[in-house]
């Protein structure tokens, strides 16, 4: 062969039988190949096992779509390359015209966008509540025939605690399925309720680090099967440098969970303490309006968590800006402390009446606590309140 020709055909140093890498090598490969011809159609039909195009599926992504199927409890998982990936993706799959959905002004606002923008472009209608108000809710199911409810439990940045087994009893009696947001509860928690699909951001706790970012969507073989050609025709696939990360941050996952609500439940109980403080947003506090209902559903409360400055916007914007520890970013879940003030904590496409129902305040600040000892993030947020 010449040594032009070897460029691209390099010498195979695969491994031997019996001989394996310890943790999955990232299989940065676009095709895979068979040797015969009937074993290559029977595989492009889904006849037979294994891997031919990485958008369709690659060793990386399957490893990481059964890890989290089995953390969630459920038979079968899609991966994205985002967050809103797999929301877009599992929205356009499972809704089509003339379809109802059931949504809510606590909603990550891309989701709100998603349901509101962009399916109502394809003449999908909803209706928008808060997700505390089971009575409307289950008014809403009864009075109009749905396709889908779509919730979070926490949500954010209020930490209201949606009553999932009420939800699912009031969809499933009407024949809506239900989707749960389950990025802030993580992909542990959740799993023994009656939930259709699981969607997870795993650029959040799943990953950890604040390097990657991925999405997943976990439920019944069935139901997975049916969202998979969708899936493909609209390309959102984790490539597997990606799905490694992702892989390699869940081996701390569960360690680092419980570290990162261990400090959040330390930052809410000194937060409730201080003068400057009018109210803390925590599902760990007792004095917290879903404290039994999460205590029900959740082992732990998670690392997010909110609180309203009697100082209104601006001394929102002080205590954001004077930080040190919390850098003021988007995102959640990470080990590293972030901060967001009431001026980016974005629920611009809600009207004042729903806004007030969202419960954000001019002085709302939002946390998300790290794996900082909790002496320096408490001393932190010490100095930083003093300019509140
Ligand atoms: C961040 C987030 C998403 C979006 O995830 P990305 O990975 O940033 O695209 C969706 N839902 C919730 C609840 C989130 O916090």
């Amino acid at each position: 062969m010449d040594k032009f020709t070897r460029l691209n055909h390099p010498p195979d140093t695969g491994l031997l039988p019996g001989n394996r890498p310890v943790v999955a090598p990232i299989y940065q490969s676009v095709k895979f190949e068979f040797d015969s011809v009937d074993e290559t159609v029977r595989n492009w039909r889904g006849d037979s096992p294994g891997y031919n195009y990485q958008r369709s599926s690659n060793p990386n992504a399957r490893q990481l779509e059964l890890t989290l199927a089995q953390l969630q409890g459920r038979e079968d998982c899609l991966v994205t390359a985002s967050g809103v990936g797999v929301l877009s993706s599992t929205l356009l799959s499972l809704a089509k015209q003339g379809d109802h959905v059931l949504c809510f002004v606590e909603l990550y606002a891309p989701t709100r966008n998603l349901i509101r923008r962009l399916l109502g472009k394809f003449g999908v209608t909803h209706t928008l509540l808060s997700v505390i108000d089971l009575a409307g809710i289950e008014r809403a199911l009864a009075g109009k025939p749905t396709r889908l409810v779509m919730f979070e439990s926490p949500t954010n940045p209020m930490l209201r605690i949606a009553d999932i087994a009420a939800i699912t009893r009031l969809a499933r009696a009407q024949g809506a399925l239900t989707v749960l947001d389950n990025t802030l509860a993580g992909p542990h928690q959740h799993g023994q309720y009656d939930v259709d699909l699981y969607l997870h951001s795993l650029t959040k706790f799943a990953a950890g680090h604040g390097d990657v970012m991925g999405g997943a969507v976990i439920g019944s073989a069935e139901l997975i099967a049916k969202l998979r050609p969708d899936f493909n025709a609209l390309g959102n696939a984790l490539d597997p440098h990606a799905a490694f990360l992702v892989q390699r941050g869940l081996k701390t996952y569960l360690v680092r969970y419980r570290e990162q609500s261990a400090n959040a439940l330390r930052v809410a109980g000194f937060l409730a303490r201080h003068p400057a403080v009018e109210a803390v947003h925590y599902p760990g506090l007792p004095s917290h309006p879903g404290h039994s209902l999460a205590r029900a559903q959740m082992s732990e409360f998670g690392a997010v968590l909110s609180f309203d400055l009697r100082g209104g916007a601006e001394a929102a914007a002080r205590v954001a800006e004077g930080l040190e520890l919390f850098a003021m970013a988007a995102s959640l879940g990470a080990t590293d402390s972030l901060v967001l003030p009431s001026q980016l904590l974005g629920a611009r496409d809600l009207d004042e009446t729903q806004r007030r129902l969202a419960g954000i305040g001019a002085g709302t600040v939002r946390l998300s606590i790290g794996l900082e000892s909790i002496d320096d993030l408490l001393a932190d947020l010490a100095q930083a309140l003093q300019r509140a």
